[in-house]
């Protein structure tokens, strides 16, 4: 008989031969050695958890999914990787409102045959990633799928209600920032398209590329310093382009934006990759996603405090990128000419 006790290595063991109680088991006694948060006071095993905001803050939610062959391909990436990435997006969101990561709640659909080995890769992933960031795995759901594997992510952090940051809250004048580079993940992404993990091995320079695609960083305590500063008048994260959040910014907030294409931080690694591919490195960095960078506009008067969080943030830079303005319009200001910005990455086109 096999054994599907949590310790079990036996590699032809499949999460459906295990059945969903003894996945459960392996899944509490993985996250057992990450100490648990006070603010969660009834975790994993029962039918819904606790949790505790601390005195003064309210709750913000957000959730994130990740679908095979949508968003992934496990023979691009490990199921470990998949696990960190999957809590890494979904706490991305809660870094662009300013919120501190609580708890994450975990829902997998997997394919029967997927190997128990890589269940438990998958499941530390998300414990790891988790905890890096201050969450608690406090509960979720497994289902059986009929096709590929998806890890939907529901995470929960709390935050001062009067120091959240919207998309919404921008004024003419505002000047946009974006942190870190562009660009990155989508060279990525685009090497492993077309060579193939083996080949993008022979690409000289990419490896910080293939990195930002497979285990971006949510930017947790970049959103905080600049919230508590409330140095920022809105804010949103770069999941699906820098072109695609001065945008959503920007009609939130009412009102256009001005990019300056000279200013846009593009990482040259993705920038060599861009022009070897015979695409505009501009434009390529613009419309890509899965940056997970944070675009913020800052209000003139509230320069030095964002700066002086950006400074507080952990080895992070900020590059400012333009401005929002009156008119409605969404303007790439190039030397010679001005362009209308090109529409952001989109999963489902
Ligand atoms: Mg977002």
């Amino acid at each position: 008989m096999t054994d599907f006790s949590p310790n079990t290595t036996d590699r032809a063991a499949t999460v459906s031969s295990a059945g969903e109680r003894a996945l459960i088991q392996r899944i509490r006694a993985r996250s057992g050695t990450s100490p648990r948060a006070p603010w969660v006071t009834l975790g994993i095993g029962d039918d819904g958890s606790v949790m505790a905001v601390p005195r003064g803050e309210v709750l913000v939610s957000s959730v994130d999914a990740l679908v095979e062959d949508v968003h992934f391909r496990l023979d691009w990436s490990t199921p470990h990787s998949v696990g960190r990435k999957a809590i890494a997006v979904s706490l991305s969101d809660l870094a662009a409102m300013g919120a501190a990561p609580r708890a994450v709640l975990v829902s997998l659909t997997l394919p029967a045959g997927f190997p128990l080995a890589d269940f438990d890769a998958l499941v530390d992933g998300l414990v790891e990633e988790a905890g890096r960031h201050g969450a608690t795995l406090a509960g979720g759901n497994i289902a059986t799928s009929p096709g590929g594997l998806a890890v939907h992510v529901t995470s929960l952090g709390s935050a001062h209600p009067r120091r959240i940051l919207t998309r919404a809250g921008g004024r003419p004048g505002d000047e946009l920032f974006v942190t870190g580079t562009i660009g990155a993940a989508t060279a990525g992404l685009g090497a492993l398209m077309q060579a193939g993990p083996a080949g993008t091995r022979a690409i000289a320079d990419l490896a910080e590329c293939l990195a930002r695609y497979e285990t971006p960083s949510p930017l947790i305590r970049c959103g905080q310093r600049v919230a508590g500063q409330r140095a920022a008048s809105a804010c949103m994260d770069l999941s699906d382009g820098l072109a695609d959040a001065a945008r959503q910014i920007a009609q939130a907030s009412g009102m256009g934006a001005c990019l300056d294409a000279a200013q846009l931080p593009v990482h040259p690694g993705a920038r060599r990759w861009f022009e070897a591919a015979g695409l505009d490195p501009v434009a390529a960095a613009l419309s890509g996603g899965e940056d997970y960078e944070l675009l913020f506009a800052v209000p003139r008067r509230r320069r030095r405090g964002f700066f002086a969080a950006i400074a507080r943030s952990g080895g992070i830079s900020a590059t400012r990128i333009g401005e929002l303005t009156t008119a409605p319009a969404l303007v790439l200001r190039q030397s010679d000419h001005n362009l209308e910005l090109p529409a952001g990455y989109s999963h489902l086109g």
